[in-house]
């Protein structure tokens, strides 16, 4: 471990690694980096390497784990045996198991368990390099990876750390600052700005830590401009060409689930109609030969059927044009009110009736 600097801050204002107190050190992500994953996300920032997992939402097993109106959201924080100077032991610490627990928390307003009851959704944050921040840079990554797996969420989550050295509140420490600063102050935020996580390590006074608060809240907004960054440039596209062709093919989608309804309004018509000849048809044929009486009732109420459900004239020749607009063709020959008209006539159309002699059997 180097050891501690006698300034963090220079005359100029900047930092050891040439940052000014406000700035993010650079991050970059990368998702969808796991193929066995539901979601992933891997994240470096500054010299934080840290790869996020999630799986889910899945059947939770013990059954008696499961909660009936929601799902379980579970976070394992977890630092590589490799990830510092010395070796870690592998395994949980109590250092691991209560950063686990909090971040895990700070996706509580947004992440729509309700939608999964019973179920668990796991999310796992490998810190693969550390060199301080590694919470916030796991939950940064974690959230994309909640989004890469299609979890639903009423927004992003982004975190990063707020410090004190020499006398002065700096953003995003890096490892000197961490180990030898005044005080380390990790927050994790919604894009509403609600408060998340919320963490202090040191000593700030109360009108510090309001003023740490605005810092972490203005160095969460850079986050949330990466991680947008990184899902249009998986999920979108700012390429004005690609937006053009897009919107051409709403528009067409539009007019042609518009015209899907059209020719859905003309067959309901259509078949509504057809379907009354056919019932009157297999009617006759069922009661060929049949006893007089009964086929006399049977058209009594076929009769009271017609006067409240034909169609007038008028809708039929409106179904008709909309018909012959819609496919292009001649429809005017299938005249769908013939077969009410002719009711009681069956014999005009042997061949429907033979055709349709079985049917009529199967309506006896
Ligand atoms: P964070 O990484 O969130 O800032 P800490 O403040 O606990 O969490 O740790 C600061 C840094 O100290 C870590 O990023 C890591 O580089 C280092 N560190 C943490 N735990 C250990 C450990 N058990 N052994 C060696 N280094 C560690």
């Amino acid at each position: 471990m180097s050891d501690k600097p006698e300034k963090f801050i220079d005359e100029n204002g900047l930092r050891l690694d040439g940052r000014r107190v406000d700035e993010i050190r650079p991050m970059t992500v990368e998702m969808g980096v796991l193929s066995r994953a539901d979601g992933s996300c891997y994240l470096e920032w500054g010299n934080n390497k840290v790869l996020a997992a999630v799986y889910g939402p899945r059947e939770l097993h013990p059954r008696r784990l499961q909660r009936p109106s929601e799902a379980l959201v579970r976070y394992r924080y977890n630092m590589a045996a490799f990830s510092v100077e010395d070796r870690i032991r592998p395994g949980p610490s109590r250092r691991s198991t209560e950063i686990s627990k909090v971040s895990g928390e700070a996706f509580e307003p947004v992440v729509m368990k309700q939608f999964y009851p019973g179920a668990v959704i796991d999310v796992f944050a490998e810190v693969l390099q550390a060199d301080a921040g590694t919470r916030t840079a796991a939950i940064n990554a974690a959230t994309l990876a909640l989004v890469d797996a299609g979890i639903p969420m009423k927004g992003l989550v982004a975190s990063c750390a707020v410090g004190k050295v020499d006398g002065q509140l700096v953003l995003d420490l890096n490892k000197p600052e961490d180990n030898y600063g005044d005080a380390d102050l990790p927050i994790a935020m919604t894009e509403d700005g609600e408060i998340t996580l919320l963490q202090m390590d040191g000593n700030l006074t109360a009108d510090e830590i309001a003023k740490g608060i605005e810092m972490a809240r203005k160095g969460c907004e850079q986050i949330f401009a990466i991680q947008k960054e990184a899902l249009l440039s998986k999920f979108g596209t700012t390429d004005e060409e690609e937006l053009l062709k897009e919107a051409e093919l709403q528009a067409e989608l539009a007019t042609s689930e518009d015209e899907a309804e059209d020719v859905e309004v003309v067959s309901e018509v259509v078949s509504e109609v057809v379907s009354e000849v056919v019932s009157e048809v297999v009617s006759e044929v069922a009661l060929e030969g049949e006893d007089d009486e009964l086929e006399d009732e049977v058209d009594e109420d076929l009769e009271l059927q017609d006067e409240g459900e034909a169609f007038t004239d008028d809708e039929v020749e409106n179904a008709s044009d909309e018909a012959e607009d819609l496919f292009g063709e001649d429809v005017s020959e299938f005249d769908i009110n013939e077969g009410t008209e002719s009711e009681g006539d069956s014999s005009s159309e042997p061949e429907d009736a033979e055709s349709n002699e079985d049917e009529g059997e199967k309506n006896e």
